[in-house]
């Protein structure tokens, strides 16, 4: 067993043994060489088998987790708050006043509101941690000689591990080779500036901010490549050790929740104060028995407050949340999910995104001539067709550049292809093998410059036999400014000729292909690792290549149902400017004649740019700080702004974003830590999907209040007017009780399953500060209310008219508040639609199963003598049950009707959002939507 146990840091004496017990160095202090000798591990990494025993030795590298709070405390949360209390306190008061029955139904209420509300809790926090689980982290790992992604839970001490720009260190790692890195460590050492790691071993008396050729687990390498060994995991890591949380946990909430919070408090104690008034108008005015107006009171405290909202709106989050996991947008942090129904602009990466990212080599262009390259997909077959009389050495000198300046990897299995790493080096590495069938020769890398968003090319540094050679490809314009050279139609060096070259380039882009320049260099023997600087030096152009990129056909539909629901889509790329144009058109974006350009954008100011941001919906050749200046111009325009990442520098842009959209499977774990939403799939479909949902779950929540608070105000006003008018209450407190806390409960909870309504995409984005208490949803409560306290009424006088006890009036009263609550549910399921259809009848399974499980509960308590006694009712004849029934249908037609009218007075609810949404913009902003001729208008000269 290797002794893992790192010497203390202030006693250098100490046993730091790892392997044989003589050598008592740290890792930090030791060459890479020795690292890996101690480790038992080789450059080949370790053996699957011997990874699996460590494993089981040295258990999951896992980052230290927050305590939970103990199952208890969480259920006495449950207790916590205003209503709670003043049920309890009503439970005790009644006890007190002599009536048992009455308080021990309080109790039991209260008690199973706590269960309902803790075990809704647990399962919604279930639900977000298993699609936490989607977002665990991955690493890079060298088994056996082969790369692979493994779970960052199982690297184990003497794992190779390969590290890249944007990657969170997994584990405590001795770097090996290391080029251009620089990590982030504040987790660790709080410094906040990026510091240079490197391989060499540096003194063992280091303090933790100068071991220089270590990377802890926990910091984020901010550029460079780099490869490692492994030597501590899980809380044997720094970071382990000092035990500090890398992420903080989610709760449940966001500010449209917290903002329901605060208006049901708000509720409650305008409840207690009307509570109280009528307690003391009804004892000193009318001189009532104080025990009968105290249970009034009781009764109106209850139904005032909304007790079903926040485990209503837990679990519509919650629904909400996993139907976005199923279209494969994992939400982050839950407020993501209200900002998504409102973005009325999506900035989007283009490769990967709106296109598949299955990258083949078409084309390549050199000075003696050009060549067209068949084959599908990664298989390294494939003819290599000459147009015109093609010098072949040139183009063997593009493949090796393609060969040794690469990263990727590709394999056989099941007949296909795959490749490993990036996809377009994949496309390389099949041209080459196309183009050079035999195996090229064995070269050994010396030197790196990795590929960076901000300079455009990769370049590398390769050993074979006693030749150097320099190898570089990447953007033709990053590449053409280091070459005063190229290889002419003759074969030998002659003058680079920017012109030919650019014309080419344009004609490649045109049509829609990424064109990559390359160019290599012979190097002297005693050259070391590669820089920007010694680069340049005698570097000569070779030529051009065409690689095929189609775009995804689920996002050209998307891209049109985001511009159909008034989501403006923007293309930001580094790819070249005819590229990104050609992608447009195909794609259908709406603008697609003008491109801006990096460049073009460093020269525009602030204020110009938020209007060309504004109309420009093709951004090429962009750096990542462009990103970051676009959302923020756009967001002056007072749009909500979604935005798309992937590399390390990305970060910024989508934190600073309304919605921040990382990628999953090409992103960093940088991008991907300060995301709102992460896409599984990285395509931009899931991105038209998730605002859907995000739509739907507002549309839900606005639904649910629609729902619930008429019900709350009329029972509030039966109540109110019992008391003012000296009559019986036609519905007894307790009878409010159950409606609010099991019939209420029951059918509200169908409102957060209830899927998009027809129309959610041909609307425009709602205005993120729309208040989701509108006057709409007022008129709405308060028509809703006058229908329900008029019918309930009506059934209780027509009961006691028709000579019936009180309890049977009061059970008929009771049922028929049901029968509305019913009747409003179907109502409010189409709030942009109508009710009169047949699918709106049909209703969904949900919606029918609560509906049935509140009949059985109505049917139980109206005829079940034990709880007959309980509740105060009596059974209600067949006839008078079939009044009530038909009472419900006339209430669903008259909401209805009143719906229509409304929106045949005011316009379709559609147009009026439109307008509310025009005037909702601020007065510097171009009024939109604009169509694309009065865009144009508004342009910034050029
Ligand atoms: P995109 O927005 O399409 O993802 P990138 O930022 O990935 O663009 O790439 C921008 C440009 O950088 C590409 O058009 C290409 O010229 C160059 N490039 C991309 N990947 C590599 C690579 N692995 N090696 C060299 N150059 C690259
Ligand atoms: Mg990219």
């Amino acid at each position: 067993m290797l002794d893992l146990s790192e010497p203390d840091r202030n006693d250098h004496t100490g046993s730091g043994a790892v392997g044989d017990k003589a050598a008592t160095t740290a890792f930090h202090a030791r060459s890479g060489p020795e690292c890996l000798g101690a480790l038992s591990s080789s450059d080949d990494g370790l053996t699957p088998e011997e990874a699996t025993r460590r494993l089981a030795e040295y258990g999951p590298n896992r980052p230290p987790q927050h305590k939970r709070t103990p199952v208890l405390l969480r259920f006495l949360a449950h207790f916590n708050n205003v209503l709670m209390y003043v049920l309890m306190a009503s439970a005790v008061t009644t006890a007190v006043l002599g009536h048992s029955t009455d308080a021990a139904v309080i109790a039991a209420v209260v008690l199973a509101n706590a269960i309902i509300g803790f075990i809704q809790e647990g399962r919604a926090e279930k639900a977000m941690a298993s699609i936490g689980k989607m977002l665990a982290p991955h690493a890079a790992v060298i088994r056996g000689g082969e790369r692979l992604t493994l779970d960052s839970a199982e690297i184990v001490p003497g794992d190779i591990v390969l590290l890249d720009a944007g990657d969170r260190v997994p584990a405590d790692i001795r770097l090996l080779e290391a080029h251009g890195v620089q990590a982030q460590e504040a987790v660790l050492t709080g410094e906040s500036v990026p510091v240079e790691k490197g391989e060499e071993a540096s003194a063992e008396n280091a303090a933790l901010a100068e071991r220089y050729g270590v990377a802890f687990g926990g910091t984020l390498v901010t550029s460079g490549q780099a490869k490692g060994v492994v030597f501590a995991t899980g809380h044997r890591t720094e970071i382990g050790k000092i035990s500090r949380m890398m992420h903080d946990v989610e709760t449940m909430t966001t500010p449209l929740i917290r903002q329901m919070n605060g208006f049901s408090t708000w509720l409650t104690i305008l409840a207690l104060l009307l509570a109280a008034l009528l307690v003391v108008f009804g004892v000193m005015v009318r001189g009532e028995p104080f025990i009968e107006m105290f249970m009034a009171a009781v009764s109106i405290a209850v139904a005032a407050i909304p007790e079903g909202l926040p485990a209503i709106l837990t679990i519509t989050m919650a629904v909400g949340v996993q139907a976005m996991a199923k279209r494969n947008a994992i939400v982050r942090r839950l407020p993501a999910i209200e900002t998504l129904g409102s973005v009325s602009v999506i900035c989007t990466d283009k490769t990967g995104t709106l296109t598949r990212n299955e990258m083949v080599v078409r084309s390549v262009v050199a000075r003696a001539g050009s060549w067209e390259v068949e084959g599908e997909g990664y298989a390294p077959e494939g003819e290599i067709r000459a147009e015109g009389t093609g010098s072949i050495e040139v183009l063997h000198a593009i493949a090796a550049v393609s060969e040794r300046c690469n990263d990727a990897c590709l394999a056989e299995e099941g007949g296909g292809w795959s490749v490993g790493g990036d996809p377009m080096e994949g496309a390389l590495l099949a041209f080459a093998r196309k183009a050079n069938p035999d195996e090229a020769p064995k070269t050994e890398r010396k030197g790196l410059i990795p590929f960076d968003a901000r300079h455009r090319f990769m370049a590398t540094l390769d050993r074979a036999g006693d030749d150097s050679v320099v190898s570089v490809k990447g953007a033709p314009e990053a590449i053409g400014a280091f070459c005063r050279t190229q290889i002419g139609a003759e074969g030998a060096e002659e003058p680079f000729d920017e012109t030919f070259w650019k014309d080419e380039i344009d004609r490649l882009s045109a049509s829609g292909q990424r064109v990559l320049g390359f160019a290599s260099r012979q190097a002297a023997a005693e050259e070391g690792d590669l820089t920007p600087d010694t680069l340049g030096h005698e570097l000569v152009f070779l030529g051009i290549v065409g690689l095929i990129d189609p775009p995804r056909p689920e996002a050209i539909e998307a891209v049109a149902a985001c511009i159909e629901a008034g989501i403006d889509v923007k293309m930001i790329t580094g790819d070249h400017r005819g590229t990104a144009a050609a992608i447009g058109r195909q794609i259908g974006l709406a603008s697609v004649d003008r491109v801006l350009t990096g460049q073009d954008l460093d020269e525009l100011d602030d204020a110009a740019l938020s209007h060309a941001a504004f109309e420009t919906d093709i951004f090429a050749r962009t750096s990542p700080e462009h990103k970051l200046r676009l959302v923020r111009a756009l967001k002056a325009q007072g749009l909500t702004v979604a935005m798309t990442g992937d590399g390390v520098n990305d970060a910024p842009a989508v934190k600073l974003a309304d919605a921040g959209i990382a990628m999953g499977i090409k992103g960093s774990e940088a991008t991907i830590e300060v995301a709102d939403i992460v896409l599984a799939d990285d395509n931009f479909a899931s991105i038209a999907a998730a605002v859907r949902e995000g739509r739907t779950v507002y549309d839900n929540i606005k639904k649910v209040l629609a729902w619930l608070l008429p019900t709350d105000a009329a029972e509030v006003a039966i109540v109110s007017l019992a008391v003012l008018l000296g009559t019986a209450l036609p519905i007894t407190p307790l009878q409010i009780l159950w409606v609010n806390l099991v019939t209420a409960v029951t059918l509200g909870i169908a409102l957060a399953f209830e899927p998009t309504e027809e129309n959610t995409m041909h609307r425009p984005p709602r205005p993120a500060d729309q208040p989701i208490f509108d006057g709409r949803l007022a008129w709405h409560v308060v028509v809703v209310t006058v229908v329900f306290v008029a019918g309930i009424y009506g059934i209780f006088t027509y009961g006691l008219r028709l000579g019936y006890d009180l309890p049977v009036a009061r059970t008929m009263a009771l049922n028929a508040l049901v029968a509305f609550e019913i009747a409003a549910l179907f109502y409010v399921r189409n709030i942009y639609g109508t009710s009169f259809t047949w699918k709106a009848v049909r209703g969904t399974r949900v919606i029918w199963l609560t509906v049935f499980l509140t009949a059985a509960g109505q049917l139980a308590v109206t005829y079940i003598p034990s709880l007959q006694s309980i509740f105060g009712t009596a059974a209600v004849p067949v006839r008078e049950g079939l009044i009530i029934l038909g009472l419900g249908v006339i209430v669903l037609i008259l909401l209805e009707t009143e719906k229509q009218l409304r929106f045949a007075v005011t316009g379709a609810g559609q147009r009026r959002s439109q307008e509310q949404n025009r005037g909702a913009r601020p007065t510097t902003a171009p009024q939109r939507p604009l169509d694309r001729g009065q865009r144009r208008l508004l342009l910034p000269p050029k």
